[in-house]
């Protein structure tokens, strides 16, 4: 059984995880207006990511006999100064999330809650990996600089990529 308190933690990063969804929606939105279809794709993509991180949770929080409960999410910002302040919000924005899972491991982990601190592990290495690719962007987007063709390259670029299911615990009930 999972605790009342790990049960209402999960059920917050849930939340948090959809919150994270409908910001990505929000920058997708932002970029297909600005005429970026390529960053636009690259959030579209992300906004489904964030909604298998959701979907791991509610699967994971159903198998243990919880309950998961929805929340309102809550409202997103809708505007950016640039390609470069979107990735840097990004970032930003999944450092905040690292934290959010290390808080959920601890508490698993004073709980001796370990199949919960092994099922958080996928998302300690899966934030790893966001925080990198958000980098990475960011450290092309300061070398492109105001180059219109560079930045024009790397949309194309963006373009390509497609979704796919992050774990087979996104969709295992
Ligand atoms: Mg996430």
């Amino acid at each position: 059984m999972l605790s009342p308190k790990l049960q209402d933690a999960l059920n917050e990063q849930i939340n948090a995880e959809m919150w994270s969804a409908y910001l990505y929606l929000s920058m997708a939105m932002h970029f297909q207006a600005e005429g970026r279809p390529g960053f636009a794709n690259w959030y579209s993509v992300q906004f489904q990511e964030e909604q298998a991180h959701a979907e791991i949770l509610r699967n994971y929080v159903n198998a243990r006999g919880g309950r998961v409960v929805l929340k309102a999410i809550d409202a997103v910002p809708t505007e950016w100064k640039n390609e470069l302040d979107a990735f840097q919000a990004t970032l930003e924005h999944e450092q905040k999330v690292t934290a959010l899972i290390n808080n959920l491991y601890a508490m698993a982990e004073a709980e001796k809650d370990y199949a919960s601190r092994a099922r958080l592990d996928w998302f300690v290495n899966e934030q790893v990996e966001e925080e990198d690719n958000c980098r990475t962007l960011i450290d092309r987007l300061k070398l492109i600089g105001d180059n219109g063709l560079a930045l024009y390259t790397l949309d194309n670029e963006l373009a390509a990529r497609t979704y796919n299911v992050p774990s087979p615990l996104a969709t295992a009930e």
